[in-house]
């Protein structure tokens, strides 16, 4: 199996009986290493339940989800937060710094949570908060800093160990528009010229429109997907735009 995740089957209810609400229906897709995908989808359509079940944070119902070979919907607790530790990186909304820390203290925290060298810490927080634009603002704490640069120290944060995959569920949804932008130009350049393999929930066009992937999600099931391809940001947008219009989505929801 190349893929690197492979979602089969799963799905998610709430309740039962008559109140049963199918919050993730019979959703199947692979991530390649590498990818960088969108789930997209309007409020309530799914989003944050699957990512949280590939996320090893909810369990599905029924279904499989395979990272490599493993199989994580069969692995007890213990073997979930070592798994969750060693394969996943996560980009909040709400950016989950810690205020008491500095910026570079944040990252650090989750490189010395993995046990590495202190000169191999240094070189890696040297070479991505460069890559990253926030190597002057190493010694501030979060107050001290925009929202923008806050989600780019999470971005830090989470690409610092070399995770398998990095999560992110509406990273951009707390920003400004400029900071969003700067975030996603931060996710092109973690994808490209740090290899990361990044899948992104977003109900923003805009955002979506950075993917090389989108898969749309709708009731819980996914009904159509896009490539970029060799696709300009502007044309892939037009096309997404398109995908909501045909299908219904009333995008002023979307
Ligand atoms: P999205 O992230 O796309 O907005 P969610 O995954 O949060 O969507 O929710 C999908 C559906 O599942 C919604 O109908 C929501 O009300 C329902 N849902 C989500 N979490 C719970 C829960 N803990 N208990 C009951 N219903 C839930
Ligand atoms: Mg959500």
């Amino acid at each position: 199996m190349k893929d690197l995740i492979k979602i089969n089957d799963v799905e998610k209810y709430y309740g039962r009986g008559i109140n049963i609400t199918k919050a993730v229906n019979r959703v199947n897709f692979s991530v390649d290493k590498g990818e960088f995908t969108a789930i997209m989808g309007a409020s309530g359509s799914g989003k944050t339940t699957l990512l949280n079940m590939i996320a090893t944070i909810d369990k599905v119902s029924t279904g499989h989800i395979y990272y490599d070979n493993t199989d994580i919907t069969e692995m007890n607790d213990d073997e979930i937060s070592d798994f969750r530790k060693e394969n996943l990186g996560f980009v909040f909304q709400d950016f989950n710094l810690l205020d008491t820390l500095t910026i570079e203290e944040n990252i650090i925290l989750a490189m010395t949570l993995s046990k590495k060298r202190k000169s191999e810490i240094k070189n890696k927080i040297d070479e991505i908060s460069l890559r990253l634009g926030i190597d002057k603002i190493r010694d501030k704490f979060p107050y001290e800093v925009s929202g923008g640069q806050k989600q780019r120290c999470a971005c830090a944060r989470a690409i610092v160990n070399e995770p398998k995959l990095i999560l992110a569920d509406e990273p951009t949804g707390a920003l400004d528009s400029k900071s969003a932008r700067m975030l996603l130009e931060t996710f092109e350049i973690m994808n490209k010229e740090l290899g990361a393999t990044i899948l992104m929930v977003t109900h923003d066009v805009i955002s979506a429109s950075y993917c090389k992937r989108i898969l749309f999600l709708r009731d819980g099931e996914i009904f159509y997907e896009l490539i970029r391809g060799e696709k300009s940001r502007r044309e892939f947008l037009v096309e997404i735009l398109d995908v909501l219009s045909i299908s219904g989505g009333d995008i002023s929801n979307v």
